[in-house]
């Protein structure tokens, strides 16, 4: 669904992408892993056109997507770190979004929509209803955060890009997310994740991305990187080859 072709991008003298080039493939759960400052955050958000890479280029269903903000009808994004006004309320911003999301979709009628059917929510395992009128200045990190994952399953969009979703929520709520993850597999949709549980992801994600030093390290199945290293679990397939490239 998307390919990304020898994307470099430089924070002043820090490299975060040094020439990245890899595939969410459609209909799969790819998961991006690596160490902090590894550059997941960086590749995403080039991905959103949230970041402009130095170089390099970002392909939509095989269309360069440069400096095009109608892709974002494609995407629905889960920041690691969410900056919503938070002079409004929950209700406030759902409802902005929403609101920019239509202007997008009525200059771009042939954007796809997630699913065809009915609109998407988080609602039964995330209710908003108790905090529309909140505002999000008080909120707690988790909430926010659940505040985040609804934005990002509302969008109807067909892929949805997670950056640390789990990060900030409490184990049930993590467990549920991860049950409604495992639904929208089954159902088919696009999902690019990043996580440090790697015991999570190694439940969800078919496709696996690891970068390290804004490289990419490994890209292929979850199963290849198990079979390549010899191990039956992706955290410690991970922290052995952490150790070989330490050695
Ligand atoms: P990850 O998500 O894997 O932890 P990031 O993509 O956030 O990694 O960061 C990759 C590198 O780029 C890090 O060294 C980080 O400090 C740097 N970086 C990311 N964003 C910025 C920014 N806006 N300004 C300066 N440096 C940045
Ligand atoms: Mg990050």
């Amino acid at each position: 669904m998307i390919q990304v072709e020898q994307l470099a991008k430089r924070f002043g003298h820090v490299e975060a992408l040094k020439g990245v080039s890899v595939n969410v493939p459609r209909g799969q759960v790819s998961a991006l892993i690596g160490p902090n400052g590894s550059g997941k955050t960086t590749l995403m958000k080039c991905l959103l056109g949230l970041v402009r890479p130095d170089s390099g280029l970002v392909r939509l269903e095989g269309l360069p997507m440069d400096g095009d903000p109608l892709r974002r009808l494609w995407m629905g994004y889960m920041p690691q770190v969410p900056h919503y006004p938070d002079n409004l309320s929950v209700g406030e911003v759902l409802d902005l979004v929403a609101s920019v999301r239509l202007a997008a979709r009525l200059r771009c009628p042939h954007a796809p929509h997630w699913p065809q059917d009915e609109p998407e929510t988080l609602d039964g395992i995330f209710p908003m209803g108790e905090l529309l009128g909140r505002r999000l200045r008080g909120l707690s990190g988790g909430t926010l955060q659940r505040v985040g994952a609804e934005l990002a399953w509302r969008s109807g969009a067909p892929l949805l890009v997670l950056d640390e979703p789990t990060a900030g929520l409490d184990p049930v709520a993590s467990s549920h997310l991860k049950d409604r993850l495992l639904e929208d597999r089954a159902r088919g949709r696009t999902v690019l994740i990043s996580s440090h549980v790697l015991s999570d992801l190694q439940e969800l994600a078919e496709h696996l991305i690891f970068l390290l030093d804004g490289r990419v390290h490994y890209e292929g199945s979850l199963a290849g990187l198990l079979e390549q290293t010899g191990e039956p679990r992706l955290e410690r397939a991970v922290a052995r080859i952490m150790r070989q490239e330490a050695a």
